[in-house]
């Protein structure tokens, strides 16, 4: 099967050495790679596995593949072309699991649930190698008569930093994972179990198509994302069970196009993604949104500084030994809850307009489930009605993965921080071979870990560790 291949790994090209003879462009992208390797120095002590952490099953050398990463959403999906297109590796030796047939399904379904329509981040975090390939991706003419159709900033980048359109950056991932072949390395399934074996480790997984099922390989990736754990305020959870019409917009199956017509909806939270829920929502029933805020807007451009993309306060983060200052820092310095100057705007226009109604409430509201099925809650001395709830409270805080990775971590002794989160080396490795991204790797890699600025620094670390090891 897929795992019957020993592509050796090649050390990636020495990026430093060569410098001098790079083009402009090139020289760009090293600049912006090997931003992010501060805080390489340092130690690590892995705890001690239990005897349940070791599979029983013998897989023959032939049977390991290089690489097994688990999570195929942005972070995973960039992995795997780096790992094929930088490192060199053939596509048989790697394998990604993710519960979707498509690339980027969990980014798509959110994006398209909050409505939307330009990204965050600036136009140089995308899933190619090269820092300008979006800016110099040419949509197909059909995309370009689409988005003239449509007389919307479909294809056009936003200043400052280029921050691209949704549509730009979905349709050059698209063309990346299509043209580096990265869909046909999927898996479906969802991992339950990591054990270890001879030379590296077994992954088990469940799908559709059979129960438990597994793979060996040397080496993992853990990039699953924060996206399982959409964070449901008690009092909501107690409207769901009993039935009310409460949805969450990152439950990842929830379908802002399927949920059907409302004639008042409230949108609970208070940062971009509920700004822009409200908005679209208000698209459809113009004046019946309400949107319910427990703070003040803060109005961030992105969700950290943009100095946590250089060095000096990558530096003074990686000279921090106590994991807990880490913890504090990141929760310091990411802009939780906040929006962007633009979508903050539209928004004052919509409710100056009439369209989106806004109210600031003290405290959790304690709505209540009338016969009819709709709700109302308690706002100053008046009642707000609805028939529809969304709640926009962006994700729990604890450590994602659940109870497989809580096994796993008791079982082959995987240090983490009083937080719950990992104790990574700098190369990014919780234990030899097994190396996290994404939240995962937050104590490690700053606050921008969770980003698409997360998964490059990911990556330079990954190539820095493994070009050194080359090298001996
Ligand atoms: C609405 C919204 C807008 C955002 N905008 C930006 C932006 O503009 N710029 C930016 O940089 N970031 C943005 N972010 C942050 C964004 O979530 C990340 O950049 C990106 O999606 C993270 O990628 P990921 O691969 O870590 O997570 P995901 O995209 O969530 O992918 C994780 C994948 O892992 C899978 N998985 C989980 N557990 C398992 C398991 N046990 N086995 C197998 N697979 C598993 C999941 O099903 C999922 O497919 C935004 C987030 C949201 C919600």
């Amino acid at each position: 099967m897929e795992g019957k291949v020993r592509a050796p790994l090649r050390a990636p090209a020495a990026p430093i050495a060569r410098r001098a003879a790079l083009g402009p462009d090139e020289a760009q992208t090293a600049r912006r790679r090997w931003l992010p390797l501060v805080g390489m120095e340092g130690t690590f002590a892995p705890g001690r596995e239990a005897p349940s952490a070791f599979s029983t099953r013998r897989y023959p050398d032939s049977e390991l593949l290089e690489w097994v990463i688990v999570g195929g959403g942005i972070q995973g999906t960039y992995f795997s072309h780096l790992l094929i297109r930088r490192f060199g590796l053939s596509h048989r030796s790697i394998r990604v699991i993710d519960p979707y047939d498509e690339p980027l399904h969990r980014w798509k379904r959110f994006a398209d649930n909050v409505g939307m329509t330009m990204l965050r981040s600036p136009a140089v975090h995308h899933l190619d190698l090269a820092s300008l390939s979006l800016k110099r991706f040419a949509p197909s003419a059909r995309l370009r008569q689409s988005a003239d159709v449509r007389g919307e900033r479909v294809l056009s980048f936003l200043a400052p930093y280029g921050r691209p359109s949704l549509q730009l950056f979905n349709r050059h991932a698209e063309e990346v994972i299509q043209r580096n072949g990265l869909g046909g390395i999927r898996i479906r399934g969802l991992a339950c179990g990591l054990r270890l074996i001879d030379g590296g480790f077994e992954v088990c997984y469940v799908s559709d198509a059979a129960p438990e099922t597994t793979l060996a390989s040397r080496r993992i990736i853990l990039a699953i994302g924060m996206s399982d754990q959409p964070c449901w305020p008690q009092w909501a959870l107690s409207l769901r069970a009993a039935g009310a019409p409460v949805f969450h917009i990152l439950d990842p199956d929830f379908s802002r196009r399927r949920m059907g017509d409302f004639r008042e909806a409230i949108v609970y939270g208070g940062g971009l993604s509920a700004a822009q829920v409200a908005l679209a929502l208000a698209k459809q029933r113009p004046g019946r949104v309400t949107l319910a805020t427990r703070h003040d807007f803060r109005v961030h451009l992105f969700d950290s500084e943009p100095s946590w993309q250089g060095q000096n306060f990558m530096r003074s983060f990686a000279h921090e030994p106590d994991p807990s200052k880490r913890r504090e820092i990141i929760t310091r310095e990411r802009h939780r809850g906040s929006l962007t100057p633009e979508a903050r705007e539209e928004l004052d226009a919509a409710v100056a307009g009439g369209i989106v109604r806004l109210v600031r409430i003290e405290e959790e509201p304690s709505p209540e489930l009338g016969a009819q099925g709709e709700l109302s809650f308690a706002v100053g001395g008046s009642r707000i009605r609805c028939d529809l709830m969304i709640l926009a409270t962006g994700y729990e805080r604890k450590r994602p993965g659940g109870e497989w990775l809580d096994r796993a971590i008791g079982e082959l002794g995987l240090p983490c921080a009083p937080c719950g989160f990992p104790i990574p080396d700098p190369s990014l490795q919780w234990r030899p071979g097994l190396y996290v991204s994404g939240p995962l790797a937050e104590l490690e890699l700053g606050p921008v870990a969770r980003n698409i600025a997360g998964a490059h620094r990911a990556g330079a670390r990954l190539e820095y560790h493994l070009l050194e090891k080359a090298r001996g």
